[in-house]
Parts: structure tokens; sequence; C-alpha cells
């Protein structure tokens, strides 16, 4: 038989979200009478608001129409990337990226996976400690992870981000010539890096010649105005940084599936060719487009209504961060995130996160995340997710007053 590639045993994010949900499925056989309430996923939980959802209905009617039907649109529809340019990246200029620098997508995460490609086994990846999965993990499954050190092959280093450096790296550990994931507002730590920090970063990397992957896809939950919500806010950013966003948390399209990638034109790997064109190869050699139907919503989204009903909708989700918070600051558990981003982030120092979640789950029956799901530094946190129902957070925060 075929053999299995070496990479996939070495994932490990896949035992994360299976163990939890393993746990809760014993505690509920264990305890039938129990409602256990969830604030443990990121995946959102409330309807598409009216306008955005007209859009996506008229966007395929349209598709049933000769004048309106549209096939593969491997970068995206120009009106949407042209849309994107003007409503995220507008500098007193006007729109700050050409059509030709925006690609559309089917999901941040998708394209995460994807650029990866453009690196190789070889790349040194860096990634903040603790991380959103898939940064390590699409590494691994290009083979560029430690377990292949001596080899010539990567290798992965874990930045860590605690209380103690205020959950931004010590920035001296980018690896020469690598790669650096970032995300802002942070999944799981809720923190949101401020101007300085991204100054600095974007120094170090044009120093180190690191290309950054900035991950921004919370930005819609920044509402301090002082707060960047983009990378490209920062001067220099254009020569080393690639940015992932997405609608699935401000438009609440998790199942409908639609993200955008930003690659400068100027961008360049050490041999001066062009990652712009090799991204524009990648997009239509092993993707071929996002849906022109989520597309149609999109444009809905980006328009002064839909602009407002994202508002709205992040609005909410930060309501929920807000009584979680609340609740456990009155507990006096230290937490950072929920005021610029939907998740907080639990200190329960000494303690074992795995340990702290099962207490949860026993005294309160609250489903959370432990925070060593997410990497070493993650160890002795807890990371409570804001995307519930109103009724269900109101009733979890009661339950977490038991602590
Ligand atoms: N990036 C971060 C930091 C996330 O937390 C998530 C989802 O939870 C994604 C990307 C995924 O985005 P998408 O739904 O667009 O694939």
């Amino acid at each position: 038989m075929l053999k299995r590639n070496p990479c996939m045993a070495n994932i490990k994010a896949g035992y994360l979200f299976p163990e939890i949900a393993k746990r809760r499925r014993e505690y509920e056989a264990a305890h039938p009478e129990a409602r256990v309430i969830s604030l443990g996923v990121g995946n959102t939980t409330e309807p598409l608001l009216p306008h955005i959802d007209a859009g996506l209905v008229e966007g395929a009617r349209r598709l049933g129409t000769a004048e309106g039907y549209s096939g593969y649109q491997d970068e995206g529809l120009l009106s949407l990337r042209e849309k994107i340019s003007q409503v995220f990246y507008r500098n007193a200029a006007g729109p700050a990226f050409g059509a030709d620098e925006l690609f559309i997508s089917d999901g941040a995460k998708c394209d995460i996976g994807r650029l990866q490609l453009l690196f190789g086994a070889k790349v040194r990846a860096a990634v903040q400690d603790p991380s959103y999965p898939v940064y390590v993990d699409g590494s691994v499954l290009i083979g560029a992870a430690g377990a292949w050190e001596g080899s010539g092959y990567g290798g992965i280093s874990y930045l860590p981000c605690t209380a103690e450096n205020n959950y931004f790296p010590d920035l001296s550990k980018l690896p020469v010539n690598g790669l650096f994931y970032f995300c802002s507002p942070n999944n799981p730590t809720g923190a949101t890096a401020n101007r300085e920090q991204l100054e600095a970063l974007v120094k170090t990397a044009l120093e180190k010649g690191v290309l950054i992957v900035y991950d921004a896809a919370y930005a819609e939950y920044i509402r301090d105005p002082a707060l960047p919500k983009s990378i490209f806010e920062i001067e220099g950013a254009r020569d080393c940084a690639i940015e992932v966003n997405s609608f699935s948390k401000p438009a609440g399209f998790t199942g409908v599936r639609l993200g955008w990638t930003v690659v400068p034109r100027g961008l360049k790997y050490a041999d001066g060719e062009s990652v712009n064109a090799d991204w524009a190869r990648v997009a239509g050699t092993i993707f071929n487009g996002a849906s022109n139907i989520a597309q149609a919503g999109a444009l809905a989204a980006l328009d002064e209504q839909g602009i407002a009903e994202m508002r709205e909708l992040c609005d909410f989700y930060l309501g929920n961060a807000a009584l979680i918070r609340g609740c456990l600051q009155k507990l006096g558990i230290s937490c950072v995130g929920g005021d610029n981003s939907p998740y907080v982030w639990a200190h329960f120092p000494g303690r074992d996160s795995w340990d702290v979640f099962g207490e949860i789950l026993e005294k309160c029956q609250v489903l959370s995340t432990p925070g060593a799901g997410f990497g070493p530094a993650g160890q002795s946190f807890i990371r409570f997710s804001a995307f519930g129902h109103r009724q269900d957070v109101e009733e979890a925060v009661k339950r977490l007053s038991k602590l």
C-alpha cells in the first residue's frame, strides 16, 4: 500500500476540539439532567442581518439570469476587490491597494493554508505562543516542523506571549529571513497590538528579512480608535507583510465562507521574484475562486447599511464579552481581551488549564477552551468565547459566579 505522508502524524490541533467534545459527552452521560452551555468555540451563532442576507439572496437570483450570470472569478469580482480597498484600506490619497493586490478567498483559514505553499518546507516559521492552530499545523503539513531538525528543513519557533510581556512577543527571537504569523486582535488571548508594537514589528521584520503573515480576522471588533486595524497602517509594511482577513466574524459568514488576502505588488522574495505574482498563480492553480453568491453578500456588507449591520453584530458579541469579562473580574480572576475582541483570556496561575476546564464544567456546566491547546504558553489559561446567544451567555455568567 501507499505510504502515509509522515507530516500527517505530527498535526496536533485535531486533538483539541475533539477532546473537548469527548469530555462534554462524558460529562453529559454522567449527568443527563445538566444543560451544558458552550463558551468554548469561535463559531458565530446569530443569524445574518437583513441587508446582508438580501445581498446573498439577490446574488443567487442573478445567477439565474442571462445578464447576471458569472462563472469562475479566480481572484474575485473586480467590484468587490475595489470595494474592500475603499472600505478597509483607504488613506488620505484614496484606496491604498489596486485590485491586483487583493485576492478574494473562501476564508482566511483556507488562505493561510495555501499561503504556506509559497515558502516550502525549508522555511523557518515563528508563531505567537499561544496561537490559532492553523499557523503551526499548516507548517507541519508542508514539512516545516522541528521534527526534521538537522535534515535541512525549517522549523517552528514559539514566541511566548504572556502576562509578563503584555502578550506581545520578544521580537529579537524572530528568525532571520523567516516567516512570522501574527494575529491581532489575537485568538486566543484577545490582546490587540498597539501602534508602537506594530511599528516595532515592522521595523524588526525589515531589518531581519522576515515576512509577516498578519491575520486581521477580528479587526472589526476593535473599538479603541487608537488601535490599528491593519498592518498596512504602519509605514514599511508593504515591503514585509501579507494580510489575511475574513467576513466570518464581522458579518457572520462562518458558514457562507468568504475572506481576502492582500499581497502588495512590491513584495519580493530574496531572489527578487514577486510574491504577488506567485500568489496569483496559486489562486489560479489550486483554488479557482470563491462563491459568486458569497461575494454578492460581501458587496452588500460593504455598503453603508451593510457596514452598519456588521458593526451591530460585532457590538452584540462584544456585549457578551463584556458580561464574561465583568463576571471574571468580579471573581478576582485576572483576564485580558474582550474589549476589542470576542475572546476573554483568563489566568489561573499555577493551575493546569485542562484541570481548570474540568472544574468549570463540573461546577458550572460551562464549556470553555483550555489555553494549553493553543500552545505551551497557554498553560494555566482558559479562553472564553463571546460567540453565543445572549440568554445563554447571561446564564453562563450566573453559573461562573460559583467558581
Ligand atoms: N483567523 C483566526 C485568527 C481565526 O480565529 C479564525 C477562525 O476562528 C480564522 C482565521 C478563520 O477564518 P475563516 O472563517 O475566514 O476561514
